[in-house]
């Protein structure tokens, strides 16, 4: 064994920075060993174009919310680079002509908005954002509650479960009906109980399709909705979302700084091929290079497949723990395209090149709940989406510090290509698919397709093939409702433990993952510090 380390972190994406980090903070000698030449994981900032170096993109993920202050504020981010510009409001023009904005807190205009095409939608709006944000007080504190082992009869796992229907007296029935028809309902139908207007509906339906594998009218696409609603960017405005100065790669690098403030080692282009166990317990990694490198405490970040069927082995696995492992369900069918323009779309409903409110927040292509599911029912029947919906952005339009003086990145975060476009490139098809959806963005602003300097995408195998997330799954699997909570990465392990002593799971395919929440990261990190403590306690409690 060339090193021994207490804690080694597997896969140094955001969420192994912070397990990292708060492994350190707790006096840990720890290592993060990541396979890429640099750190970030999804969220990373690059410059895929080398003729034009100047022009950097948040390639993957694309903006903010859902990582909770605690986790910025104990890791002191905004002092290593953490800086949020939060964003405008959701836009989206019509073919037909005419458009929309919503506003994430703004009600006043929100109405006038919304009263343009229906006036009882506008009424309904302010009740709908009251409903969600009730909802959002039961499920926000949930994202940092360590999901308790449902079924077990041990008196501890016992009494985490009552202690969290404790926390939950207070809700009532009808509270408990909402939640229930959050967590089962389609985006759709949901919709249908509140608003009439399509294009109302098409603008609410995205939140509840970004990233799924699943179309608007799928039960379960409602809580998707909700999981990218209750968030904030530390702010206290609830549902914002934002842009990080810099793109997503310099959240990961602020972690990296605080990590490294605490001490923490960091190695990239080390990828791990195993980590070694002996009578149950892992004690360390061994790198595909054939370096083997010892630790009391092993952390992976890694996609369930890759961490426990890869680097475990199914056979050092109890057998049920494998099966739910290889049954997780990890398509999404996304494709990022992101495009360097000379200058900003021209909307013929909003016209104009100079910088305006509706290019400061999401540029949408949803119209309606038909445009969004005839995408899914395209990928679902094995074709790539005839014309694509797409959750679109332009940073540039405060960030600065992404490209040249006069130029703007446009970030379009697109669905649906067929599920299995993560076992082939796919090149010529994904370039004609790019094609139809600036085509169907050149239709509301007719001179983005000339505006277009370089462009760059990003499919389903090139995820997988380049950054390790399996199946193209921009999550580490889906967030559909088998696989939240209890069940998140499989039941019995939702702690972020693992069924190898000293392993912990930190991915986004633990509760409350995914997004760039950080949340796995700091719950594997305490979960490995609590066991430590309760170890040296009962050392303690022997000797005396
Ligand atoms: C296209 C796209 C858009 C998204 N948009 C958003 C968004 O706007 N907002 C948001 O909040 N979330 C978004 N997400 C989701 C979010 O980016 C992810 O959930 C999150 O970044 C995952 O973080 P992680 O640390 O759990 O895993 P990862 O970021 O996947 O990190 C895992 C790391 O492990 C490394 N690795 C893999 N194999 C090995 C190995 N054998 N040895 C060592 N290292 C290894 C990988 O290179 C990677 O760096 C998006 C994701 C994608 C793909």
């Amino acid at each position: 064994m060339s090193a021994r380390y207490d804690a080694i972190v597997v896969g140094g994406g955001h969420n192994g920075l912070v397990a990292a980090a708060y492994l350190a903070r707790s006096g840990a000698r720890t290592l993060v060993l990541e396979a890429r030449g640099k750190t970030g994981g999804a969220a990373t900032t690059e410059a895929p174009w080398p003729d034009a170096p100047d022009f950097r993109v948040t390639r993957l993920s694309y903006v903010m919310s859902l990582m909770p202050p605690t986790i910025i504020n104990d890791l002191d981010l905004a002092r290593h680079g953490y800086k949020i510009y939060p964003m405008g409001p959701y836009y989206q023009a019509f073919p037909e002509g005419g458009s929309i904005k919503l506003y994430a807190d703004d009600a006043k205009r929100n109405h006038e908005e919304v009263a343009r095409w229906s006036v009882k939608d506008a009424d309904a709006m302010p009740r709908w954002d009251a409903w969600l944000a009730g909802l959002a007080e039961v499920l926000g504190p949930l994202l940092l509650t360590v999901p308790p082992k449902l079924g077990s009869r041990s008196p501890r796992d016992l009494s985490e479960t009552l202690r969290l229907a404790w926390r939950h007296r207070g809700l009532d029935v009808r509270t408990i009906a909402d939640v229930t028809r959050l967590m089962t309902m389609s985006i759709a139908d949901l919709l249908d109980d509140w608003f009439e207007s399509p294009q109302v509906k098409g603008a609410l339906a995205v939140n509840g399709v970004i990233g799924t594998w699943a179309g608007p009218y799928e039960p379960g696409t409602a809580y998707v909705m909700a999981h990218h609603s209750i968030g904030d960017v530390g702010d206290g405005h609830l549902g914002n979302w934002g842009f990080q100065e810099g793109g997503m790669g310099a959240v990961a690098d602020a972690i990296a700084r605080a990590a490294r403030g605490f001490g923490v080692e960091i190695r990239t282009g080390a990828p791990v091929a195993k980590v070694v166990t002996s009578g149950g317990r892992a004690t360390g990694v061994v790198l595909e290079s054939g370096e083997e490198i010892g630790a009391g405490v092993v952390v992976s970040s890694l996609h369930p497949r890759t961490a426990f069927l890869d680097h475990v082995g199914a056979e050092n696995l109890p057998g049920d723990f494998v099966t739910d492992i290889e049954h997780w369900k990890t398509r999404s069918g996304v494709v990022k395209i992101n495009l360097a323009l000379a200058e900003l779309p021209d909307f013929t409903a909003d016209p104009g090149t100079d910088l305006q409110e509706h290019h400061t927040g999401s540029v949408e292509m949803a119209p309606t709940m038909e445009y969004i599911e005839r995408a899914f029912t395209d990928a679902r029947e094995g074709r790539p989406a005839q014309r694509p919906f797409s959750d679109g952005v332009i940073p540039t339009a405060f960030d600065k510090t992404l490209v040249p003086e006069g130029y703007h990145i446009m970030s379009l975060f697109t669905q649906w290509v067929p599920a299995d476009w993560n076992l082939e490139p796919h090149r010529a098809e994904l370039e004609a698919y790019a094609d139809r959806m600036i085509d169907c963005y050149g239709e509301l602003a007719p001179n983005l397709k000339s505006a277009i300097v370089h462009r760059d995408i990003v499919g389903p195998y090139d995820m997988e093939h380049d950054y390790g997330l399996i199946g193209g799954n921009i999550f580490h699997g889906e967030l559909s409702l088998e696989q939240l909570f209890h069940m998140r990465p499989a039941p019995g392990f939702a702690d972020y433990r693992t069924p190898i002593a000293g392993l912990y799971y930190a991915s986004s395919a633990t509760h409350a993952g995914g997004g760039v929440c950080g949340i796995p990261g700091m719950q594997a990190a305490k979960a490995a510090i609590a066991d430590k403590k309760a170890a040296k306690g009962r050392r303690r409690l022997r000797r005396s």
